[in-house]
């Protein structure tokens, strides 16, 4: 990817923050196991949060690739500080396409700013990957809606201002076609909100958000009844190439880390560096980074020209986050006895980059998709089987 110079100002400008600022308290932030709000308030500031929302709600109106690239740089210091962006991001872009002019007013100046986070609810306890087998119920009266049920699985369940939420307005038997996005305040009377415990990413947060006869107006609707599905599935193929990039970016570190450390500890009368054994995984690690690096941008690329990118998106949102995986855990191997210590940050970011290897869509899912862009019906797992 080559960038331009705006871009490359921009990279730059996150690339300083994280190394300063995120950096070096990347592990303080997961012991404290909660979101910093005056970090995120910082960081709105110096538009580093929902960087590609509209310039009138305080964004820079910036495209994918630039967005990409500073959310690889956010990354490098702190993967879940990275989350946040990432989630904003894709909240922000359904809010800005399917709201009321009052709820985008309302919020996204407030997102923009780090004052105010979305969270997206779509899991439930029993459908995951067929999100659209969902049951979260939301029945309208011509003035509000009504919401109940619940969803699991929510990053930053408990610290959410509000949660795009994804219910089903139809009969379960509409399939994907029943459901309709909304915007639900977190304050809003009947929601409750809980936390798991969980491996990796303990500074977001994950839990379960319990909806008992919830009521919004209908001007928290996000575009028109039904089409919700189709609504989030477009904004899908967006945040899977920025995940990539966000897993690549925290594997950046750990290999730029493992490198100082071959050049500096000794073992048998000179630097582990010299050792092919050392440094040839390192390459291959290194390599494989910047070949799903460039695939991440490459979807980025043509979602800004306009161009289909859900094969693209899908393919770098399984092996962006694996490769990233095997990166760490070769670079924590490097470190010998050390890396095997909870002071080094090769173990966390090795749970944290895992957790995106689950969440927004399995491996399993993506290879689907691509799949099913490839083979067509005949990949197609909800088709009825001929009969015999
Ligand atoms: C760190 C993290 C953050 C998350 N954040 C959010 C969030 O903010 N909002 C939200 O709504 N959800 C979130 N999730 C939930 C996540 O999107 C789901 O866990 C994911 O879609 C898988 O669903 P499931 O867990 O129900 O697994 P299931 O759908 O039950 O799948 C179980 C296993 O079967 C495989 N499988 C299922 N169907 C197929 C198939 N057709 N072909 C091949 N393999 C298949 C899956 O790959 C998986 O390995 C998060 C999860 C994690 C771990």
């Amino acid at each position: 990817m080559i960038f331009t110079e705006d871009q490359l100002a921009l990279r730059e400008a996150g690339r300083k923050f994280s190394r300063e600022r995120l950096l070096p308290k990347y592990q303080q932030r997961e012991r404290e196991g909660r979101i910093d709000r005056a970090l995120l308030r910082e960081m709105g500031g110096l538009g580093l949060i929902g960087m590609d929302m509209p310039e009138r709600y305080g964004g820079m109106g910036v495209d994918a690739v630039t967005t990409g690239a500073i959310i690889e740089e956010l990354a490098y210091g702190d993967f879940n500080v990275a989350s946040l962006a990432v989630v904003q991001s894709l909240c922000g872009a359904i809010v800005a396409r399917n709201a009321s002019d009052a709820v985008q007013d309302a919020w996204l100046p407030r997102v923009a700013a780090g004052e105010a986070i979305l969270a997206l609810s779509i899991t439930e306890p029993h459908a995951g990957s067929d999100a659209g087998a969902l049951r979260l119920r939301a029945t309208g009266d011509g003035e509000n809606y009504r919401i109940k049920g619940e969803k699991t699985s929510t990053t930053f369940s408990d610290s959410a201002d509000a949660f795009v939420v994804f219910a089903r307005t139809g009969a379960e038997s509409d399939g994907t076609k029943g459901v309709t996005a909304f915007l639900v305040p977190a304050n809003a009377p009947g929601l409750h909100a809980t936390r798991f415990r969980d491996v990796g990413s303990r500074m977001s947060g994950r839990g379960s958000v319990f909806f008992d006869d919830v009521t919004v107006p209908i001007d928290h609707r996000l575009g028109e009844e039904g089409r919700g599905f189709s609504e989030v599935m477009s904004g899908f193929d967006y945040s899977r190439a920025l995940i990539a990039l966000q897993c690549i970016g925290a594997a950046q570190a750990s290999i730029d880390e493992a490198w100082t450390y071959a050049k500096e500890r000794e073992a048998f009368g000179g630097p582990i560096a010299r050792f092919q054994g050392v440094t040839f995984p390192l390459v291959e690690g290194e390599t494989q980074l910047a070949a799903g690096r460039q695939l991440a941008y490459h979807a980025l690329a043509l979602r800004d020209a306009g161009l289909p990118h859900t094969v693209e998106a899908a393919m770098v949102k399984w092996f962006g986050p694996r490769t990233a995986f095997d990166v760490i855990h070769q670079c924590l191997l490097t470190f010998g006895h050390y890396g095997w210590s909870m002071d080094l940050p090769h173990q966390q970011r090795l749970r944290d980059v895992m957790g995106l290897e689950i969440g927004d869509g399995t491996a399993g899912i993506m290879k689907m998709i691509v799949a099913r862009a490839r083979a067509g019906h005949a990949a197609d797992t909800k088709r009825a089987r001929p009969a015999s």
